[in-house]
């Protein structure tokens, strides 16, 4: 559990159809004969160990492609949430078996991903840290037992004869003519493969399972194949890789998993994770209970993209500056944006898990962030499109410090000062000459209040060649302080934010919005990019009060009246801050639909 300051939304669990059977698997003691050697291996490394410490054991097993997203946020908070909550334990496996698209620069970002979201894989007794590509021996041991078994075999057809004989979803498949080959015959095909005595596509290792079978999974599906590859940890050792769906159920048996929780995709594959790891079972590779996969419905958010692909394009077509672009969905993004990891972890709470797939608007991520920084946040002041104020009747080298609280709610933050002199800053749109009806702020003839300051008169406005008001005049009360006695005799309507001409931080303010403009920005196979909102980036320079000087990178506050920003982990340097808005105050695109 995170540990929150007084006000902000506490996480509470809720139970849901994966919790339901944990807890049933708990109450039947499935798990209690579980052993666990201290590192993943088959049931004769694990036979002699002690009792597994872990009441469960779940995993977050990305493939090291590219960077993680809000997506895999919400699979990490369930992962790593499960084993917290169940006296458990969750693996961080890199699911490394592809050699064409994996990365160490990917490998590096994911862990800090992880870390940064609050999760953590190692404590005194483990370190549970893996890798799939350290289980290739296994993999490929594995396989030669099935060939011998007579469970798998060696296809020599082509790829296309492969796709052709498959069927289809209507008609059955049709065997192989080297479906019947001796395990001899295989096994020695087998290992021809892996010494690379073979060109790649020229052979196969199939299961043998049942090409009539309506579910096409179990076809003969495809258990490694020949790449020419080079890996980025085992280099050239091999040139067979195991498929996902061979690979996988493994990973998972050899570490002990007791849930593999995965997105409902892979519904259809159970059956053959399943069938596997019976096979393997039987063969004394594992001891049951065998780990049991669970599927749950993928978060789809809208007003994004989240498919590695599309996130990709957006990087290299310069259309946003870079994977950590403040706007881009990916947790480096969400976190440069300002995003904290307890708001993604309560976004992950409120959006449960599911069985149907279905769609969360943006708002609620949004209004997660709300919730978690409305507490704990400071307040202060920012004036985005300044104007000028003169305030005629003030002298000036006069300075009067005045205070505010640092959180309205929360008194024990003690309260934050900042001068008021002749020369102020206000926003632009506080000031017109003709008021619309209904307009309460700064006019010729009318009062407002400055916030924290006093109550002033417009008395005018300069304006320059053009038209354009380059500056306010006002006088001002002068018993009219905020706090003073008799201040509450003026009655105003309007209350306005300032700061200080003279003590004012100039400052980059990067005022960002959705990505796109659209709920849905590919649907109906629509090009994405037409979907992107011209508006979703807006650089403004700003008048900061004092304080926010300096800002250290990443602390967050709200702007009163603007909305919740933080202080750039990049670019914002003390003394010269660059503050990005996180999101504003209230929702402005009618969430919720
Ligand atoms: P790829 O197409 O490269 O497989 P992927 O998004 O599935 O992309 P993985 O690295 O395989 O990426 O994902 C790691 C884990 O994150 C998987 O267990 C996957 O189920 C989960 N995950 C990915 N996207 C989502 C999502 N939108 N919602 C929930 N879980 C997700
Ligand atoms: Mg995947």
């Amino acid at each position: 559990m995170i540990d929150s300051p007084p006000g902000s939304p506490r996480l509470a669990a809720t139970s849901n159809f994966i919790r339901a059977a944990i807890d049933e698997d708990l109450r039947l003691e499935k798990y209690i004969d579980r052993r666990w050697s201290g590192e993943p291996g088959t049931a004769e490394r694990h036979r002699d160990a002690l009792p597994d410490p872990a009441a469960i054991r779940t995993r977050f097993p990305p493939e090291p492609n590219g960077y993680l997203h809000v997506g895999h946020a919400k699979s990490i908070c369930l992962n790593f949430g499960l084993a917290r909550d169940y006296g458990g334990r969750c693996h961080l496996r890199f699911d490394d078996t592809n050699p064409e698209k994996e990365e160490q620069e990917y490998v590096d970002s994911i862990v800090d991903a992880v870390r940064w979201l609050g999760f953590e894989w190692r404590d005194e007794q483990e370190d549970n840290l893996y890798y799939a590509s350290d289980y290739f021996d296994h993999f490929y041991r594995m396989a030669e037992w099935l060939v011998e078994a007579g469970h798998a075999y060696v296809d020599s057809q082509s790829a296309d004869e492969m796709r052709e004989t498959r069927g289809t979803l209507t008609e059955p498949g049709r065997d192989s003519p080297h479906r019947t080959r001796s395990a001899q015959e295989n096994l020695r095909l087998l290992r021809e493969m892996r010494d690379g005595r073979h060109a790649e596509g020229a052979h196969v290792l199939r299961a043998k399972i049942d090409m009539r079978s309506p579910n096409m999974n179990l076809r003969d599906p495809v258990l490694y194949r020949i790449r020419f590859a080079t890996h980025h940890r085992t280099g050239d050792k091999w040139c067979v890789y195991p498929m996902y769906d061979y690979a996988h159920p493994i990973e998972d048996a050899l570490e002990n998993i007791t849930h593999s929780i995965c997105t409902l995709e892979f519904e259809d594959h159970r059956p053959l994770y399943d069938w596997l790891l019976e096979r393997l079972a039987d063969g004394g590779f594992f001891t049951r209970p065998l780990p049991q996969q669970i599927e749950f419905a993928r978060l789809n958010l809208t007003y994004t993209v989240t498919s590695k692909r599309k996130l990709q394009q957006l990087v290299q077509l310069g259309l946003v500056d870079g994977w950590d672009d403040p706007r881009m969905p990916t947790i480096v993004g969400l976190r440069r944006r300002g995003y904290t990891p307890e708001a993604i972890q309560l976004f992950a709470e409120r959006t449960g898990v599911s069985k149907a797939n279905s769609w969360i608007d943006m708002s609620v991520l949004e209004q997660s962030l709300r919730d978690d920084l409305e507490g704990k946040a400071s307040r202060a002041i920012a004036v985005l499109d300044p104007l000028k104020l003169v305030i005629t009747n003030w002298p000036a080298d006069r300075i009067e410090p005045c205070d505010a609280p640092v959180h309205p709610q929360r008194p024990e933050l003690g309260r934050r000062s900042f001068p008021f002199g002749r020369e102020l800053w206000i926003e632009r749109e506080d000031f017109t000459e003709q008021p619309p009806k209904g307009f309460f702020r700064l006019f010729p003839g009318n009062r407002v209040r400055l916030r924290y300051g006093y109550v002033v008169e417009c008395t005018g406005c300069e304006k320059d060649a053009d038209g354009r008001v380059v500056a306010v005049h006002a006088a001002v009360f002068h018993d009219s302080k905020s706090g003073t006695p008799g201040s509450d005799a003026y009655k105003v309507k309007g209350n306005l934010h300032w700061v200080a001409a003279q003590a004012a931080v100039d400052a980059e303010v990067r005022l960002y919005d959705r990505l796109f403009g659209q709920p849905h920005p590919d649907a109906g196979g629509r090009d994405y990019r037409e979907a992107l909102n011209d508006g979703s980036k807006r650089v403004v320079r700003a008048r900061l009060e004092p304080t926010l000087a300096g800002a250290p990178p990443e602390a967050r506050y709200q702007f009163e009246r603007h909305g919740y920003f933080v202080a750039d982990r990049v670019d914002s340097k003390p003394g010269a801050p660059v503050f990005n808005r996180i999101v504003t105050l209230k929702d402005s695109w009618g969430g919720g639909r």
